[in-house]
């Protein structure tokens, strides 16, 4: 069985290289025994980066998850079964991406705060983020008071913390939000991971987070589309990558 570290420790941010062994290569994908990278799920794409073995260095690209954390190399030719390699996430991507996804948490939290809007998906990009609310009157709905709010939160110095809590108090819990997907989730699982920004948001979530709001740039919403009765998509870059 393959450890997927990523959910045990939780460097979201600066990810350090670590060394695994080739447990299996399936075609383009190679598995290791234990994997550190986060694999594209629940809106945020997976991490990149590259191997180091005794042949030198290789990329891999997007990490894809399913019964195993897969790692998509060029050359699977190069790597042999049961041979010791190094893995370095690229930590720049991941970076951003722990940054636009604690954004999203904020967003997602404001929209419910303010409007009592769900947000019903989201899409993490590295230079933007789409999230799609669904409102009982999407009338209500006003860019520059969610931004207004969004903003005052990250410049807060507001500390993003992680926890790992059973099914029971998560479901028992008053301000716990998002829990209808945890039908999904194997009742084989007992714990799973929370992330609560502290008196702002509190929800389970496996993706990566910044470990305090001031490490997030402010937001500008850039786009709003409707997307059918009672839906908008927004769409929010960081203030300071606008041209
Ligand atoms: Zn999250």
């Amino acid at each position: 069985m393959q450890d997927r570290l990523h959910m045990t420790s939780h460097p979201g941010t600066n990810p350090e290289p670590f060394t695994a062994t080739v447990a299996e290569i399936d075609e383009d994908f190679i598995i290791l025994s234990e994997s550190y990278c986060y694999p594209r799920g629940g809106g945020q794409p997976g991490d990149r980066g590259s191997f180091n073995g005794n042949w030198g260095d290789s990329e891999f690209g997007e990490v894809l998850g399913g019964n195993f954390i897969r790692h998509p190399v060029d050359s699977p030719d190069k790597f042999s079964v049961g041979e010791q390699i190094e893995c370095r996430i690229n930590q720049e991507v991941r970076n951003r991406h722990a940054k636009m996804h604690t954004a999203q948490h904020i967003v997602s939290a404001m929209a419910d705060d303010l409007w009592g809007a769900e947000t019903a998906g989201n899409q993490i990009s590295t230079h933007y983020t789409r999230i799609d609310l669904l409102f009982e009157n999407r009338e209500v709905y006003d860019s520059q008071i969610l931004e207004d709010s969004v903003n005052d939160i990250i410049g807060s110095n507001t500390e993003v913390l992680v926890h790992d809590w059973s099914r029971e108090k998560i479901v028992g819990h008053e301000q716990m939000r998002h829990t209808k997907f945890m039908d999904r989730i194997p009742s084989s699982i007992p714990t799973l991971r929370v992330v609560e920004i502290q008196g702002i948001d509190l929800c389970p979530c496996a993706g990566t987070h910044v470990e305090n709001t001031d490490d997030v740039e402010s937001i500008v919403i850039t786009n709003v589309k409707s997307k059918g009765a009672g839906k908008f998509r927004i769409t929010y870059q960081f203030e300071n990558e606008l041209e």
